[in-house]
């Protein structure tokens, strides 16, 4: 199997390549944001639990969204791959990964950090929020999230680099020619 975990900060375009690497290599995608937002939309008590944190830009607790991990990887079937997009988040959660995976017999095979400079983040993500009406895509909550990004989820890439999973791919520039280098990275991976 192929696990690949997208890495960025909030805007950095994890949503958008996860759709194309899903197309191109035909993975299964699991978006922890995306799945606790339909929790919200279905109104279920783990979208109220959810809709705390996320209104206030913070993370849901590791412990929560580890259970919730595992159960959506575990309901796929004769799966070639995954793509974790937005999971892991913190350490705690990458060691869970590491754990859940190999109990599985399996192994993240890359880790994708798509980095984009701030300035740039903001910008998108202000877009993202005037087009999709995401609600945390507002002034305030961004900048609590790029704070998290910094606080909880940076320290992520020395510990994927010490894993020996680190792939930096420059996430400014065309969907196309980032998509190009992430293809690249992964056609590596497989060898
Ligand atoms: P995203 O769509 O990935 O930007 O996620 C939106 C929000 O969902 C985040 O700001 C968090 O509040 C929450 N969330 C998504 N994934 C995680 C995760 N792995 N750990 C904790 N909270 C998460």
């Amino acid at each position: 199997m192929l696990n690949i975990v997208i890495f960025g900060a909030p805007g950095s375009g994890k949503g958008t390549q996860s759709a194309r690497i899903v197309e191109k290599y035909g993975l299964n995608h699991i978006s922890t944001g995306d799945v606790l937002r339909a929790e919200i939309k279905n109104g279920t008590e783990l979208g109220k639990t959810a809709k705390g944190y996320i209104d206030q830009g913070q993370l849901i607790p590791d412990a929560l969204m580890i259970d919730i991990l595992a159960s959506v990887f575990d309901s796929f079937k004769d799966s070639k791959g995954v793509i974790f997009d937005g999971f892991p988040r913190t350490i705690a959660q990458a060691e869970a990964l590491k754990v859940m995976l190999a109990e599985r017999g399996q192994e993240v095979s890359v880790m994708l950090d798509l980095e984009v400079p701030e300035d740039e983040l903001m910008t998108r993500l202000i877009k993202r929020g005037l087009e999709s009406g995401r609600a945390d895509d507002n002034d305030e909550t961004i900048k609590k999230r790029l704070l998290v990004y910094h606080s909880q989820t940076a320290p992520l890439i020395d510990w994927y680099k010490a894993d020996g999973k680190y792939c930096h791919i420059h996430g400014l520039g065309t969907m196309e020619g980032i998509f190009a280098d992430i293809a690249g990275a992964i056609d590596n991976v497989i060898g």
